[in-house]
């Protein structure tokens, strides 16, 4: 059965044999889109040489580009621990035409490597594609010879991408394997698609047009490129698996996780072990690729799934600081690809353990507090904005580590109420300072609050910005 790193290695083989440039996977904080809070997919890396902007010595790529996405459009962090094929962090598998082959070779490649080199059975398989695109529609039919109801026609955006709201921009073509009818879902365009039945492995996408300011549709002179599938999501089905996190490597880390807590991998913990072992993945890449835990920016969304994390060990019954014990595992499956890692690991390691030492201490009290919070509450109600306000102010609960908590429980959090107390929080930081007659101190400390997530300004003696995020 080939492992992860055997199947990364096929398909980065397959793509130079077929003249691609075996490019690295770039950082996971975009060197060259400031408006990208993580590298989402493949194709980040390349967007000027999509434009035009950047010219390099080689039209065609291959990349398995590390992804996070944990915040701004695309945010699988609520899925992850629910779905059988999210991660926060993943590996995006991708072959990239800078105006070099089109649609009419993209297709073959893609269906070579997978009925061919990864053996997957034909019938196992149906793809999706815009709407008005007969020319890929045509192509499937003559090249992998599906019948048409297995090449939906799908009218909405997700069938057509776009860089932003103005530039390269067309129609796409994704790839569905059916993991059977024993799992509840539909395939792509009904009712049930949401299910994890037909799974979404690779998505092509064929860059034709480029969108202009006042919404019309050019041709392209240079058609491209561009497709991107989730490493563990072929992985999965490759092993035989239904779920993402059945693979050999997130197994290795579930396993870890188990280990480490003295609990059943499989048992009554089982979401914790893999919200724990994604977390583990997100927050190890990102550290190593320069974010440090803050309480702002990028910085906090690496504290929000670290303490996200930190909770889901301390639901097993950790006493001690649990993360840091799990990077060895992580180094092991995955720092012969990603030497990153192996540099990063002590780094990694202490900013872990040095977090979830300060996050335990107030931690617990949380929890209870939350706890006693949902004995009072009737059953079907929201938790007070204000209480969520409290657990995020006082003892450093970011709030979807609250939602997360609560959803267990079938329960959800009054967010506007939550809106509400902050704001109300800022409003009264800045009427304290107004009539101090030191403006332009005021101004920089209330920056510095609103940076810092509007804490309390409670005087010079109490740590604010520390356990307060
Ligand atoms: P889905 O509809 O399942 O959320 P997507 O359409 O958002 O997937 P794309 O943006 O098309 O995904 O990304 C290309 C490929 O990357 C997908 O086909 C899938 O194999 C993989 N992928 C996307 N998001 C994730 C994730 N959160 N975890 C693991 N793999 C992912
Ligand atoms: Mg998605
Ligand atoms: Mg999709
Ligand atoms: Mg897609």
């Amino acid at each position: 059965m080939p492992s992860l790193n055997d199947i990364r290695s096929t398909f980065l083989d397959y793509f130079a044999r077929n003249g691609h440039e075996v490019v690295d996977s770039s950082p996971l904080v975009p060197r060259n889109d400031p408006t990208l809070m993580f590298t989402n997919s493949g194709m980040v890396q390349f967007k000027n040489l999509f434009t035009g902007l950047e010219h390099r010595d080689y039209t065609r790529a291959t990349t398995s580009q590390k992804c996070v996405r944990a915040g701004g459009k695309h945010n699988d962090l609520d899925n992850v621990g629910y779905t059988a094929r999210h991660h926060t962090f993943f590996e995006m598998l991708g072959n990239f035409s800078f105006g070099d082959y089109f649609k009419s070779e993209a297709i073959p490649f893609a269906w070579e490597l997978l009925t061919r080199d990864f053996d997957i059975p034909k019938d196992r398989l149906l793809v999706t594609v815009y709407h008005t695109d007969d020319e890929a529609a045509d192509m499937w039919k003559k090249v992998a010879g599906l019948s048409d109801d297995r090449i939906i026609r799908i009218p909405t955006d997700d069938n057509f991408w776009r860089m932003g709201p103005t530039g390269p921009c067309g129609p796409c073509t994704e790839i569905f394997f059916d993991h059977g009818p024993e799992i509840w879902g539909g395939p792509p365009g009904s009712p049930e698609e949401d299910g994890d039945r037909f799974i979404e492995i690779w998505n092509l996408v064929f860059m034709q047009n480029e969108q202009h300011d006042d919404g019309s549709l050019t041709e392209l002179p240079n058609q491209s490129i561009d497709t991107g599938m989730g490493l563990e999501r072929i992985g999965a089905l490759l092993q035989g698996k239904h779920d993402n996190y059945d693979t050999d490597l997130m197994r290795a880390l579930i396993e870890a996780s188990a280990h480490a807590t003295s609990s059943d991998p499989d048992g009554p913990g089982k979401t914790h072990h893999r919200v724990i072992a994604d977390h583990l993945r997100a927050t190890s890449f990102l550290i190593a690729d320069g974010v440090l835990p803050a309480n702002d920016g990028r910085g906090y969304v690496l504290r929000r799934i670290m303490r996200r994390a930190m909770r889901h060990a301390h639901m097993l019954g950790a006493q001690d600081p649990v993360m840091h014990r799990l990077v060895p595992a992580l180094v092991t499956q995955m720092g012969g690809h990603f030497t990153e890692l192996r540099e990063a690991q002590a780094l990694i390691a202490e900013t872990l353990r040095a977090e979830e030492t300060r996050f335990r201490q107030t931690l617990d009290r949380g929890l209870k507090l939350l706890d006693a919070e949902m004995t009072d509450l009737s059953d079907d109600a929201d938790l007070p904005g204000a209480t969520a306000f409290k657990l995020y102010d006082t003892f450093g609960f970011p709030l979807d580590l609250t939602q997360d908590a609560l959803r267990e429980r079938g329960r959800k959090v009054d967010v506007d109420g939550f809106d509400a107390a902050m704001a109300d929080q800022k409003a009264r930081a800045r009427a304290a300072w107004s009539g101090s007659g030191e403006a332009a101190d005021a101004t920089i400390w209330l920056d510095l609050a609103d940076r810092m997530g509007g804490t309390e300004f409670l005087g010079y003696k109490t740590e604010t910005a520390e356990g307060q995020v």
